[in-house]
């Protein structure tokens, strides 16, 4: 009988020939499977792969892109996945587009947030879309008290170059 920790089906188990002409099996750890798209199943790029340990020791910005639906979609079906979150939006915010015929996909929706065809329906997705324009405006707000502390700091250099020339006259 085989050692107990060597009857897991966790090992990769690999068979050698040793130059004493024996066959000696030899156990590893196994590799995770390379990311796929969730939805056309093509390899993604970016994503590390490797053994449990190897994964535990490389960094975090190492291991996965930093972008929205790394490691999940590939950039195609990102595409069209916003693409089609853009066009139900609109179809039930403006009036124009009211009598646009899209299909719902449930196989796209299925990576937006839960409830987000009924709030789209509802038109509720535009109303976020505008709240959040007012704090675009109380950012821009202090900007303006920053030029005038920028310009009371000139003053001062400007004070500071007067008085130099000052001193080299009593001189
Ligand atoms: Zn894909």
């Amino acid at each position: 009988m085989v050692e107990p920790s060597k009857r897991t089906r966790s090992t990769k188990k690999k068979k050698v020939r040793t130059p004493g002409g024996k066959t000696v099996t030899h156990f590893g750890r196994k590799k995770s499977g390379k990311a796929e798209c969730g939805l056309c199943s093509k390899n993604l790029s970016g994503v590390a792969t490797g053994t449990a340990t190897a994964m535990k020791n490389t960094a975090k910005t190492k291991k996965m892109p930093s972008k929205p639906y790394a490691g999940v979609l590939c950039p195609e079906c990102l595409d069209s996945l916003m693409r089609y979150q853009t066009r139900i939006e609109a179809k039930f915010s403006s009036e124009d587009l009211s009598d646009l015929d899209i299909r719902r996909d449930l196989r796209l929706e299925k990576y937006l947030p839960r409830g987000w065809y009924e709030d789209a329906s509802a038109g509720k997705v535009k109303k976020k879309a505008v709240k959040s324009k007012p704090v675009k405006k109380a950012e821009a707000k202090p900007k303006s008290p920053k030029k005038t502390v920028k310009k009371k700091t000139a003053k001062k250099k400007a004070g500071a170059k007067r008085k130099s020339p000052k001193g080299a006259k009593k001189k």
